[in-house]
């Protein structure tokens, strides 16, 4: 509903909604997607930012382009990454410092894989703080444990990730289940905690996050 209302879809039905209507536009839309790995955080994600012409940043993204251009980040990542354990927050937040401080997300941005820890969140707080950039919605998207385990098997297949190996699998979701689960509380006492089921198809999925944005 706001989805359309942000593209100005509702100014003809109703004059009335004007102001509130501008009040949305003007307004970057920050998002964070929250969820274990296999949730499907990048696929929405992709869509998200090709509904509204907004960046997504995934970390992951930009640690393996590192790993595959073996920069000095890349030298470094790697042997977290292959075993899916966590780049150490100075690194990552670092990295997020960075990408969010260029001019394309000026209009909005969507985060994909950060925040992973407390501490990623609270240094982004701080950061959204000083470069005036408040996150709008997060989005906490929610998969049960079995179907998790089967998407993830499948990507090894078809992507051939180095860390979807078994072992680097279930020691991902013990990190995501120690470290990132208690953002989900984190952002919920915060009042932009948004959840969305994350069964069924992408379509599904999909609309179940306009309704929320
Ligand atoms: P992803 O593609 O988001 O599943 O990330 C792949 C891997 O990159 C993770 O298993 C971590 O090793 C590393 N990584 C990505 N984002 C972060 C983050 N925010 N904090 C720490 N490590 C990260």
């Amino acid at each position: 509903m706001k989805a359309s209302l942000r593209k100005g879809g509702l100014r003809d039905v109703d004059s009335s909604l004007e102001g509130y209507t501008r009040e949305q536009e003007d307004r970057a839309m920050n998002v964070i997607l929250l969820g274990p790995p296999g949730a499907g955080k990048g696929t929405q994600g992709h869509r998200l930012s090709e509904r509204y012409s907004i960046p997504e940043v995934s970390t992951g993204d930009i640690l393996r382009a590192a790993v595959r251009q073996g920069t000095p980040l890349g030298q470094e990542a790697k042997s977290y990454m292959d075993r899916g354990a966590l780049v150490p927050d100075g690194v990552i937040i670092g990295i997020v410092r960075e990408r969010l401080a260029q001019d394309d997300t000026e209009g909005g941005f969507i985060l994909d894989g950060f925040p992973r820890t407390v501490a990623q969140a609270e240094a982004l707080t701080r950061m959204s703080e000083e470069q005036k950039r408040p996150i709008e919605h997060v989005l906490s998207i929610e998969v049960p444990q079995q179907e998790l385990l089967q998407r993830l098997a499948g990507r090894r297949q078809t992507e051939g990730r180095r860390d979807d190996t078994d072992e680097a699998i279930r020691h991902r979701l013990e990190v995501y289940a120690h470290e990132t689960a208690p953002l989900i509380d984190f952002y919920r006492r915060q009042g932009l905690l948004r959840c969305i089921a994350g069964v069924g198809t992408v379509d599904e999925i999909f609309q179940r996050i306009m309704v929320v944005l």
